[in-house]
């Protein structure tokens, strides 16, 4: 079996969930299990990516909330209020963790 020869040939959790292509969803409690797919920092969110063959990445809250700014401007929606949707959606995160760029994008 792939799946069993990948889990016995690597030692831990997190490298198993680094090699293995994840297409269904992490489980709330799996996810905490899952190194972050950006920076290696437990993850909190996941993401389902369709150009890596929809497989589900990990991200850890910081590295989520900058996606999710990456992707709001890329969908047109000015800086300014970026960083309102984005405060509004982790704040405590935001203050601790996050601050948003001085410098605009492009
Ligand atoms: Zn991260």
């Amino acid at each position: 079996m792939y799946e069993s020869q990948i889990a016995s040939s690597i030692t831990s959790f997190a490298e198993y969930h680094r090699r293995k292509k994840r297409t269904k969803p992490y489980t709330e409690a799996d996810i905490k299990h899952v190194p972050c797919f950006k920076c290696g920092k437990p993850s909190d969110q996941q993401w389902q990516i369709c150009s890596l063959d929809n497989e589900y990445k990990g991200l850890c809250q910081r590295c989520d909330i900058e996606l999710n700014e990456v992707v709001l401007l890329f969908m047109g929606i000015p800086k300014h209020e970026v960083n309102i949707i984005i405060e509004k959606y982790s704040p405590k995160i935001v203050e601790i963790h996050y601050r948003p760029p001085g410098r605009e994008h492009g």
